[in-house]
C-alpha cells in the first residue's frame, strides 16, 4: 500500500442484532481511503452510520466484516498498535471539573504509558490554545476549551490520525472560527484528521475529501470541490448602474437571465460555458456595473440533492 494513504477501509459491514426482528445494517460495503496528512469529512444525516464508522475505527464496535488498515497495519492483527496510532475525541463535553487541564493531560498519558521524559503536556495545551488555562480548574472552560481540551486529552501519545466525532457540536459560532483554526493547525503537523459533521459549511471550509453516507451506504467520496461540481450550476448577480441596459449580447448566449429592479442574474453551467464568453458579452453590452457577485454551489445543495433528504 502506498504510504501516503493514513486509512484504508475495505468493504465493511456492520449489521446490528443479526438475526434478531431489530437486524439493522448500519454499514453496507464501505470501502475508502483516506490520505495521510488531510482533513477527511464524514457527512451524512442521523442513523447514517457515522459513529458505527468511527466506533468501529476506535474498537468501541465490532465490524460484521471487512478490512480495515491503518498505515498498512492491519486492524484486526495489529490492534494495539493500530490504537497507538489514533487518538479519538468523543462528542460529549464530560470533563472532570476538579481537575486541571495539565493534570488531565498527565493522568491520560500515564493511562497511555507515556513515560514522563516523553511528555509533551505544556505543547499540547500551547499547540490548542489552552496555556493560559493549563491550571485552571475544568468547571471554569468554556465549550470551546473543553472541546480543545479533549482534542489535547486525544494527542497525548502523539497520534498520527486524529478521529474527532463532531467537533462544534455545542460550541458556540464565534468560538467554532477558532477551533478550526486549531483543527488546521494540527494538518500543518502533518495529522491526518478525521471529523464527522453536521454542519455542511464546516465540512466545506475544513475538509479536503468528504464521504457522504446515507443508511449505510457510501453515496459519493471526493475532493470537496469536485462533490461541489456534482451540481453544475454558478450564478453571477450583477447590480447595474443603468436604467435601460442594452442586454441583447447577454441574451444571445441563452442562458437564464432574469433583471429584476436594476439587478441582472444570470444562471449557467459552467461544464458548458466559460465565465470569459458572458464577461466578453457584457462588455459588449457597454453597461455599467456597481457590483458583482458569482454564487458558487453549496455544498448544502449536493447533500439535499445526494440523500433526498
Ligand atoms: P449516525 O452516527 O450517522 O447518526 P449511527 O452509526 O449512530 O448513525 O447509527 C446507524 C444506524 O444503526 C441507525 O439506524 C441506528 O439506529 C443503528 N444503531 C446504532 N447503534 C446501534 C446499536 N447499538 N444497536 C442497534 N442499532 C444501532
Amino acid at each position: 500500500m502506498s504510504s501516503d494513504v493514513a486509512i484504508s477501509v475495505r468493504d465493511l459491514n456492520k449489521i446490528y442484532g443479526v438475526g434478531s426482528k431489530n437486524e439493522k445494517v448500519a454499514l453496507n460495503n464501505i470501502s475508502l481511503q483516506v490520505k495521510k496528512g488531510s482533513i477527511f469529512g464524514l457527512l451524512g444525516p442521523n442513523g447514517a452510520g457515522k459513529s458505527t464508522f468511527i466506533n468501529i475505527l476506535a474498537d468501541l464496535v465490532r465490524k460484521t466484516s471487512g478490512h480495515i488498515d491503518i498505515f498498512g497495519l492491519s486492524h484486526d492483527e495489529k490492534l494495539k498498535d493500530v490504537k497507538k496510532l489514533m487518538g479519538i475525541v468523543p462528542q460529549e463535553l464530560n470533563i472532570d471539573p476538579f481537575f486541571t487541564p495539565y493534570e488531565l493531560l498527565e493522568i491520560q498519558a500515564g493511562l497511555f504509558g507515556v513515560p514522563k521524559n516523553k511528555r509533551r503536556t505544556d505543547d499540547i495545551l500551547k499547540l490548542l490554545a489552552l496555556e493560559d488555562k493549563s491550571h485552571a480548574y475544568a468547571r471554569t472552560l468554556s465549550g470551546g476549551m473543553r472541546r480543545r481540551l479533549l482534542i489535547a486529552k486525544a494527542m497525548v501519545h502523539n497520534p498520527e490520525i486524529l478521529i474527532l466525532d463532531e467537533p462544534t457540536a455545542g460550541v458556540d459560532v464565534e468560538l467554532r472560527a477558532n477551533l478550526w483554526a486549531n483543527i488546521n493547525k494540527l494538518k500543518g503537523e502533518g495529522k491526518t484528521i478525521i471529523i464527522t459533521t453536521h454542519y455542511l459549511h464546516e465540512a466545506e471550509e475544513l475538509c479536503n475529501e468528504i464521504a457522504i453516507i446515507d443508511d449505510g451506504n457510501l453515496i459519493t467520496k471526493n475532493t470537496t470541490s469536485n462533490i461541489k461540481s456534482i451540481i453544475d450550476r454558478k450564478q453571477i448577480i450583477i447590480s447595474l448602474d443603468d436604467e435601460n441596459p442594452n442586454l441583447e449580447p447577454i441574451m444571445g448566449l441563452n442562458l437564464e437571465c432574469e433583471l429584476n429592479n436594476g439587478t441582472l442574474i444570470i444562471n449557467y453551467k459552467p461544464s458548458e460555458i466559460r465565465i470569459n464568453k458572458i464577461l466578453d458579452a457584457l462588455r459588449l453590452s457597454n453597461i455599467q456595473i456597481k457590483d458583482l457577485t458569482i454564487n458558487e454551489t453549496k455544498l448544502e445543495d449536493v447533500f439535499l440533492k445526494l440523500t433526498k433528504n
